[in-house]
């Protein structure tokens, strides 16, 4: 069933694993993800960018779509349709569209002030409606939807203003970076994820950039204190090879192989695959309703 993002992240954090989030750019995104979910019993968080609403044309169709997916599909694990990196405009649409949950990302805000005096407005329009509310300390290393930043670690002083403004889970830099990591990548930094959990207490913490971090940094980072990773590029890279191995095979163009129905399955069957891969690697199998 359609929830917002609070309990299933308050039960991760309390449970020492994390719930995946992941992005959807369609029906055939949305529905698999789904699927991994409820074979494996594990809450799930579907978002969206602005970039994918505008190529299903809006929130409102996103949100449509999702909800009578998880109707229609007989959905019982708890799912969250979540905005993912949204203005301040954004999250008034998805607000009004019927999200269960939204991000707005103020990291990129002129001041850190600002910041602050729109996520507490955002906190307050959300909960009103029962809506969770993801904010963001620090720039993300990488490029999401055309915004970059250089990575920073979040200052864990900017991480405690912004948790005491009542914000349900909050998204850190800790040397975390979208898309893919390049060779000589740091590492995450879990003496920065130390310092912002000491300050933040039993807050969920977010770990965006969950594509290409070797296993034992994400399940180390989970044990100490993150409880919703972000998977995005992941799933893009495996729909794409799915997709490139059908083409390259020749099987568009046996029989009816160009049928869109054939032509998308592998590549959607290599998406329900690689989310219960991760979803196992991020603990939250079985977690349903924990
Ligand atoms: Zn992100």
């Amino acid at each position: 069933m359609l929830v917002n993002a609070t309990a299933m992240l308050q039960a991760a954090a309390k449970g020492h694993y994390a719930v995946g989030a992941f992005n959807t750019n369609n029906l055939e995104w949305a529905s698999s993800i789904l699927d991994a979910a409820e074979e494996l019993q594990s809450p799930v968080i579907l978002q969206c960018t602005s970039g994918a609403a505008k190529w299903q044309t809006s929130y409102k169709v996103v949100a449509d779509l999702v909800k009578q997916l998880v109707e229609d599909k007989n959905i019982t694990v708890p799912v969250a349709l979540h905005l993912d990196h949204g203005t301040y405009e954004d999250v008034f649409k998805c607000i009004e569209a019927g999200f269960t949950s939204v991000m707005y990302d103020g990291s990129h805000e002129e001041t850190f002030d600002l910041n602050l005096q729109r996520t507490a407005e955002v906190v307050k329009a959300a909960h009103a409606k029962g809506i969770s509310v993801e904010a963001e300390v620090g720039g993300i290393g990488g490029v999401e939807d055309g915004v970059a930043s250089n990575g920073e670690l979040a200052d864990p002083e900017q991480c405690k203003a912004i948790a005491d403004l009542g914000v349900d889970f909050l998204a850190c830099g800790i040397g975390n970076i979208h898309g893919i990591y390049p060779e000589n990548w740091a590492g995450l930094s879990f003496e920065r994820l130390g310092e912002i959990k000491a300050l933040t207490g039993d807050l969920p913490l977010v770990l965006h950039g969950g594509t290409g971090i070797p296993v034992e940094q994400i399940q180390k980072a989970i044990s100490l204190g993150i409880s919703k990773i972000n998977v995005n590029t992941d799933l893009q890279v495996v729909f794409a090879e799915a997709t490139r191995k059908y083409i390259e095979s020749g099987k568009d163009q046996q029989g009816k192989g160009y049928d869109p129905r054939k032509l998308l399955k592998p590549g959607r069957d290599a998406i329900v695959e690689r989310t219960k891969e991760l979803i196992v690697e991020f603990g939250s199998e079985g977690k349903g309703w924990a």
